[in-house]
């Protein structure tokens, strides 16, 4: 049978809770426990895919095609929870499935009511994810949003009935709060405590609190949040800010025996713990020494979840060359007027152009691009940086001025980037792009072959637009490396510039498997050839 674990939050938003979530996953893994990570979200979109990045950052895309929370990518980084469509039940999906099987006459002439029948599907979700893999141990459930929000009540009711249902040991209730510090520098229980009465309203009684805190809470204010929150003192834990990384948080958790003391409540026998991976990751995190900055040329550079997991990519790239990464986030819409881009871009030893969508600013990537490979500058282009650098080499090579994309310009006399066939009739937005995952063939000889060492590559993909196999033979003449295909060989997948320290691009997004303790093969040679230009010291380690 499965454990549940219910994470939920009060107080506000953005105390880490899906880092918590995910650091808990991490603990459990460490005690040979296999974990299945899954996220709520309260808001009524189906899935994350026809959100602005503005608007809720990044969509993190699973194996299967789904268009998710960026919390997923979480789940991903930080743990080996398996993530499918299952894994993110929005209200959205719930209503809408509800909503169907009642125009189908299947509630029978009943009234359909937000309790039981929104509230069964939550419950019947959840336990299909939980089945989804048979060798499931324990379900984490991240509730989005914040308790008190009108939003959240179905879930949380949902939350309350498995716990109820399903006797204490089976399912317990995590609850993440803060504890602000006021002028003086003393700490605040009361937020938590009113959090906790809160969850208490809604039927649940939280059975471990972690108290966000700009330090460690010492045992007396410990014991005092227990008091009042009826609560075992020692199941109250501290997420404290980190100056390290956020990867060091399973550390400091295991530290507090968060996972013995959750072992412990769900009556799971305590077995031998193994954190090495993140001492490991740790030690090479102390171990970084120098430091290269890449420039991130898009156009979602205010807010750092936009691109989410391409910066922490970025980061576990950096972890495995032993050297600092930072960003330096470039507004390509900035650069289209610069007569010199290269004013910008002499101050960062590597370009990387992430995804995206729409013609703001596309202008300004193509002139990064063209400054990267005229330069030498180690350029990493993933997805639309991927179509960027075909647009330079038809505008800039081959001497088509006009050559672009028909997501920009549907008049181009060279569109060398355009829609295939099956996407020209698509007038729905939602779900309907190239998604998920699928096979890529490398070329041998290629760097992209290097990087994986393998030719066959499986990564994901987000995307309507194609490099236009019309000009295929024109760009590859001309010195534009075809380094990888789809097994059938119609779709190219990934090009590389020639006579250059490193410039790739791929259709796919290597990001989304990247993780602290694993770099993605692609992130880690771009950032070993941005080191290798910087400072010499051989190639990308294996
Ligand atoms: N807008 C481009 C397309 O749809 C690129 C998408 C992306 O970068 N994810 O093909």
């Amino acid at each position: 049978m499965n454990k549940f674990i219910f994470v939920s939050g009060g107080v506000c938003s953005s105390l880490g809770k899906g880092v918590a979530a995910s650091s808990l996953g991490a603990l459990l893994e460490g005690r040979g426990l296999n974990v299945r990570m899954i996220k709520c979200d309260p808001y009524i979109n189906v899935d994350a895919g026809t959100m602005s990045p503005y608007q809720h950052g990044e969509v993190y895309v699973t194996d299967d095609g789904a268009e998710t929370d960026l919390d997923l990518g979480n789940y991903a980084r930080f743990t080996a929870s398996p993530l499918s469509r299952a894994n993110s039940i929005t209200t959205g999906q719930v209503y809408d499935s509800v909503i169907r099987k009642e125009r189908e006459g299947r509630f029978l002439g009943r009234c359909v009511q937000v309790i039981p029948h929104i509230t069964d599907e939550i419950k019947s979700r959840i336990l299909a994810a939980a089945r989804e893999d048979p060798n499931t141990d324990v379900v984490i459930i991240e509730i989005g949003g914040t308790v008190g929000d009108i939003e959240s009540i179905p879930f949380l009711e949902a939350a309350r009935q498995m716990i109820h249902e399903s006797g204490k040991t089976n399912a317990i209730s995590v609850h993440l709060t803060l504890i602000p510090e006021v002028a003086g520098g003393e700490l605040k229980t009361k937020p938590t405590q009113h959090s906790v009465k809160a969850m208490q309203e809604m039927g649940i009684q939280p059975d471990v609190l972690v108290c966000r805190a700009p330090v460690m809470l010492d045992d007396a204010t410990c014991r005092k949040i227990a008091l009042f929150c009826n609560v075992d003192p020692e199941a109250v834990f501290t997420s404290c800010n980190v100056d390290t990384t956020i990867y060091e948080i399973p550390i400091i958790f295991f530290n507090q025996k968060l996972d013995q003391v959750v072992l412990n409540k769900m009556g799971v026998e305590s077995r031998h713990a193994n954190l090495d991976p993140w001492y490991f990751m740790m030690k090479k995190f102390a171990a970084r020494n120098g430091k290269v900055c890449i420039g991130i040329v898009g156009k979602y550079m205010e807010l750092h979840d936009a691109y989410k997991s391409v910066y922490e990519a970025l980061f576990h790239a950096g972890l495995e060359c032993g050297v600092e990464v930072e960003l330096v986030k470039i507004d390509s819409s900035g650069l289209e007027e610069k007569e010199n881009p290269g004013a910008v871009l002499e101050t960062v030893d590597g370009i990387l152009v992430p995804g995206g969508f729409g013609q703001r600013g596309i202008n300004g990537m193509v002139k990064a691009a063209s400054w990267a490979r005229k330069n030498g500058v180690p350029y990493f282009g993933i997805c639309l940086g991927m179509q960027i650098m075909v647009m330079d080499w038809g505008r800039n090579v081959l001497g088509w001025e006009d050559a672009d994309s028909t997501e920009f310009n549907q008049d181009s006399k060279h569109p060398v980037v355009s829609l295939l066939e099956e996407q020209i009739d698509v007038k729905n937005y939602g779900g309907t792009m190239r998604l998920g995952k699928s096979e890529t063939m490398a070329i041998e000889g290629t760097r992209i072959y290097a990087a994986y060492g393998n030719r066959q590559i499986w990564e994901r993909h987000r995307h309507r637009y194609e490099f236009s196999n019309k000009y295929r033979k024109e760009m590859s003449e001309s010195g534009l490396a075809i380094a990888a295909l789809t097994p059938d060989g119609s779709l190219v997948e990934c090009v590389e510039w020639p006579n250059h320290p490193w410039g790739l691009g791929v259709q796919f997004h290597p990001e989304f498997k990247s993780k602290p303790t694993a770099a993605a093969p692609l992130f880690r040679d771009f950032i070993a050839a941005v080191k290798e230009r910087k400072m010499g010291g051989g190639p990308a380690p294996r």
